[in-house]
């Protein structure tokens, strides 16, 4: 057959190449080459229907829609006979470019935005369009789409039959509005295989194409939009912002009428109605295909579900379109204005003066534990202010941990962290009073721990007659006992008093005062998601003007991370890299999340600082304890410089034993260089490339990270680079034998360079697993081997474990036992203070006696009395909390997963890594072993979007660069194992692998 059409192809437009056979309902549709499509249109297929497609392609030439191809006779299409003799339309459209919706991933929120613009400057196109193909009756004519109450039958479920009743009820509600709408051409099947998209992963996702006009027809323009939109829901894990993107994108091209956006969703769900009525009707016809049902999938569980509230969905439309929430709420809020100062108190007394108390991420420490609020903090917030005093609107708080704030399972999903009420603190037993006539619309008792306790909503009215609402919540439930639902409340009325800690939700005494313009029921979030601020706020907007104050006291703004980062770029050097190009900014933290100024969780697996954990009582009560004390140096004695030398020793092997204490990783390599000259009386040192040991002059020479960076110092003299002994990407590789040896015996040419330059060696310095190299492990038996060269030319050996000590490893305090070797010299330094600045340094008694013989050492600031404090407590919580044991535990499970997915996806090159120190090479090519650098950045910054930390290392920066805290725990592992997986599928499928 394809043989066949090829030669007709060929005959009529000269057109030859390679034909493949596309998917189609009734027409036949096939690829040719990658110029072309043929479409040979079904046997009685009106001519009239491909002329209406191809007059309007022409009409909407300059869009991304395909060009019709005219035939050599100039004809947009031509009629041919098919093998069967029967008449059969042919016509030709070129190619276009990408891939369809359905398969293309990722679907950003800029992507659907984009879609919904792209259709809607399609539509606005189409306005200048007519046809008399365009008017006809059809099963795809959402106007008439109605027509499935006649086959409701076949819906043999209950529950599913109740289910497209409503539908079609909602649908008649909004008929006949429909109806009185101006009809256009439209599109009418923007489904997920009629858009095309391209993308990688530089290039931002772009819309490349709408194809398949074959359902045209003529309808009012926002049924367009709404059966995009039925498609572009249906898999999303988060309908209600995908489904405001889209509109959002539409109306900023062709801008929609109030009542056509609330008919959106009404409109939606009927043609997945259709759908699946139309699918259930086939499925009858053709009952031996299952894929007709199978395929009715997506959209019955999208039917059935809860996920979206119906009751908001308009509202959020309307806001996403710029407009209020309802078509009176620009007037009541102008209304609430104007009446500011004329309403009854609630409380007893003017509120103006009263001092405002923060609870805000920003201003707050409480709760300490911000994923866990305690009774005892719930039942003493915001009262270090005695009296009456007021928070803040829109405030971000922590103080929401119960699970119902959370919108997903894992401790970084997205959490409902800002207030959208304010708050009055006052004494329990404080009379509330109605601020204007009212009609009780709900009262309750919420007896749930941190739930309202007593509850009311009073709805009102503004002078021309809409409706509004107040809540008022932790009153006492005793009072509101007598209220009534309908009942009438006058301006002034006392309806509640404030309750008691014991029946208002565990809550120091305080009224939530909230307004709402629409009473959605009698659930109100009292607090919502910040990246949902937007539409919450206009739902429940500042009640600021109720309590006659000014909305500006009341509404909280965060410190503002545009403003910080400006400030940032005129008070420091340019080359204090943030990370992100577009940066985040920290608060707060706990063990292994930080929070950002709206609260939003992140989870931390990049920062090896905090080793036990962000925010660490015992390290804050520690701290806050010895700067009550005193803080010295070490030209005194002080017991906690002895306790803290001897706990790091007891780690180390004999014959370290002696302590050097500084400020940090750098000094502490910058005072290894020092002591191994002055052992060795040697100045040259030999280092494996890419290695990083610090920001001073000396440690800058010893790093070529640094120094053979772009604009970096260049190589020193007496500086003498080995291979580093990576066996996935070096010289030898995994599975050759000895190549620990191989490895060390590139040391014994660096020792030839230094006889050859009448240089004498002082030592070697290495990052025992090298971190900013690639996160490597070096083979087995390679740094003894090192070792014993070095040490027979005379030179110290120095081992850096600035990354990988104090038990990250799992199965080895240092990276050095790994090895089997015992070093000279050990640098510590970041965890060890975990966050506070601190260095040491450990060596043997023979090298500190060489080196005492030069002038004295003494660092201020090094081993002072709160330092040594300080890396004794971390010490300490290292064994209490048993945390290497969790490094190994959760480093296990983490290195299984990770190697799960190297199996699932081609761009994962090497995974490696002991306990909580672990590196993932990523590859553009498997075989070539291509370093995958724009990948990683692709993959680093989408994980980021998932709020997980990671970082990117190694020469090519193609080493994704794991080292969360040493308290990370199974469920955020899982979390970062489950959006890995997502973000690599994705990024595989973006580079057409
Ligand atoms: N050595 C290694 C292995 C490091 O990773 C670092 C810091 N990244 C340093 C030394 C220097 O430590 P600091 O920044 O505390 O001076």
């Amino acid at each position: 057959m394809t043989k066949y059409w090829q030669q007709a192809v060929r005959d009529l437009w000269g057109i030859d190449g390679r034909f493949r056979q596309l998917d189609g309902e009734y027409d036949l549709n096939f690829r040719i080459d990658s110029t072309h499509i043929l479409k040979v249109m079904r046997d009685g297929c009106q001519t009239e229907l491909v002329d209406l497609q191809c007059c309007a392609l022409n009409h909407l030439r300059t869009f991304s829609l395909p060009l019709v191809v005219p035939s050599q006779k100039g004809r947009p299409f031509e009629i041919c006979k098919d093998e069967k003799g029967c008449d059969r339309i042919l016509w030709v459209l070129e190619n276009l470019d990408g891939k369809t919706w359905a398969e293309f991933k990722p679907k950003t929120r800029n992507l659907i935005l984009k879609l919904g613009e792209t259709i809607g400057a399609m539509d606005n196109a189409l306005t200048g369009f007519d046809h008399s193909g365009l008017y006809r009756e059809f099963k795809w004519h959402l106007p008439s789409g109605d027509w499935i109450a006649d086959n409701l039958g076949m819906i043999a479920d209950a529950t599913r039959h109740k289910v497209i009743q409503h539908i079609l009820d909602d649908f008649a509600e909004i008929k006949a509005d429909l109806n009185a709408l101006p009809t256009q051409a439209i599109h009418n099947d923007i489904n997920d295989y009629n858009i095309l998209v391209t993308g990688s992963l530089h290039d931002s996702p772009a819309i490349s194409g709408i194809i398949d006009l074959g359902d045209m027809c003529a309808a009012p323009v926002v049924c367009d939009l709404a059966i995009a939109a039925a498609y572009v829901v249906l898999d999303h894990p988060n309908p209600e912002s995908a489904l405001e993107d889209l509109v959002k994108g539409f109306h900023s091209v062709y801008p929609l009428s109030p009542k056509e956006i609330d008919m959106i969703w009404p409109l939606l769900r009927l043609r997945l109605a259709v759908s699946v009525v139309n699918s259930t009707m086939m499925a009858q016809e053709k009952p031996d295909d299952p894929y007709v049902l199978i395929s009715q999938g997506p959209a019955w569980a999208f039917l059935e579900s809860r996920k979206v509230n119906p009751d908001l969905i308009a509202a959020r439309l309307r806001v996403a379109c710029g407009l209020g929430v309802n078509d009176s709420a620009k007037s009541i809020m102008q209304w609430l204005d104007e009446n500011c100062g004329c309403f009854a108190q609630v409380l007893c007394q003017p509120l103006d003066t009263l001092p405002r108390v923060s609870l805000s991420v920003a201003e707050s420490t409480l709760p300490q534990n911000p994923f866990d609020l305690t009774p005892g903090e719930a039942a003493t917030l915001g009262v270090e202010t005695q009296g009456f005093h007021l928070g803040y609107y829109a405030e971000p708080r922590l103080i929401y941990t119960d699970k119902a704030f959370y919108k997903g399972p894992f401790k970084a999903s997205n959490r409902r962290t800002v207030h959208i009420g304010v708050d009055i603190f006052a004494p329990a037993g404080t009379r509330v009073h109605a601020p204007l006539n009212a009609t009780v619309e709900a009262v309750e008792n919420r007896k749930d721990n941190l739930d309202y306790g007593g509850l009311v909503i009073l709805r009102h009215e503004t002078g021309k007659g809409a409706p509004f609402f107040t809540l008022y919540g932790h009153l006492n439930p005793e009072s509101v006992g007598a209220l009534i639902v309908g009942q009438f409340v006058e301006k002034g009325q006392v309806i509640a008093a404030l309750g008691e800690q014991q029946h208002n939700g565990g809550w120091a005494p305080h009224l939530h005062f909230q307004t709402g313009l629409i009473n959605i029921d009698p659930n109100w979030p009292g607090a919502v998601d910040p990246d949902e601020l937007n539409f919450w706020s206009m739902l429940y907007p500042n009640p600021a003007t109720i309590l006659n104050l000014d909305g500006e006291r009341l509404a909280y703004q965060p410190p503002s991370k545009v403003g910080v980062l400006a400030e940032r770029k005129a008070r420091f050097g340019q080359n204090l890299k943030l990370t992100y190009t577009d940066p985040v900014m920290f608060l707060r933290g706990w063990k292994t999340h930080l929070f950002d100024e709206w609260g939003r969780p992140f989870l931390d697996s990049y920062n090896n600082v905090p080793h036990v954990g962000h925010a660490h009582p015992r390290i804050q009560a520690v701290a806050a304890d010895q700067l009550q004390r005193m803080n010295s140096n070490t030209r005194y004695l002080h017991p906690a410089q002895i306790a803290f030398a001897e706990k790091i020793a007891s780690y180390l092997p004999e014959p370290l034993s002696v302590c050097f204490f500084v400020n940090s990783g750098s000094e502490a390599n910058e005072l290894s260089l020092r002591l191994a000259r002055a052992q060795s009386g040697g100045k040259d040192m030999i280092t494996p490339d890419h290695g990083y040991h610090g920001n001073t002059t000396g440690c800058i020479d010893i790093s070529a990270y640094k120094f053979n960076a772009k604009g970096g110092v260049g190589p020193s003299k007496w500086v003498h680079l080995i291979e580093v002994a990576d066996d996935y990407r070096g010289r030898f590789r995994r599975g050759e034998a000895d190549i620990g040896q191989k490895y060390a015996d590139l040391v014994d040419e660096a020792l030839a360079n230094i006889s050859a330059r009448d240089g004498k060696l002082a030592g070697f310095i290495a990052e025992t697993f090298p971190s900013v190299g690639g996160q490597i492990i070096p083979p087995k038996g390679y740094l003894p081997a090192v070792y014993e060269k070095i040490r027979k030319a005379g030179g110290v050996c120095i081992a850096d474990e600035v990354q990988t000590g104090l038990g990250r490893l799992g199965d080895y305090f240092f990276g050095f036992e790994q090895q089997g070797a015992v070093p000279d010299i050990v640098v510590l330094g970041k965890p060890i203070g975990n966050g506070h600045p601190l260095g040491v340094v450990v060596t043997t008694k023979q090298i500190a006696d060489s080196f005492a013989k030069g002038p004295e050492f003494f660092s201020t600031f090094g081993g002072s009395t709160l330092s040594c404090r300080t890396g004794l407590e971390v010490l300490n919580i290292v064994e209490d909390e048993h945390l290497q044991k969790n490094a190994k535990q959760m480093g296990d499970k983490f290195l299984a997963g990770l190697h799960s997915l190297q199996e699932k996806y081609e761009i994962v090159g090497d995974v490696r890594g002991y306990g909580l120190f672990i590196g993932l090479d990523l590859v553009a090519n498997l075989q070539t072993r291509e370093p995958g650098t724009v990948l990683a950045d692709y993959v680093k910054n989408r994980m980021r979007e998932h709020r997980i930390l990671m970082g990117s290392e190694g020469p090519y920066d193609n080493i994704l660069k794991i080292r969360p805290p040493m308290t990370v725990e199974n469920e955020d592992i899982d979390y970062i194992l489950e959006v890995m997986d997502k973000v690599l599928d994705e990024a595989q499928s973006l580079m057409g692998l």
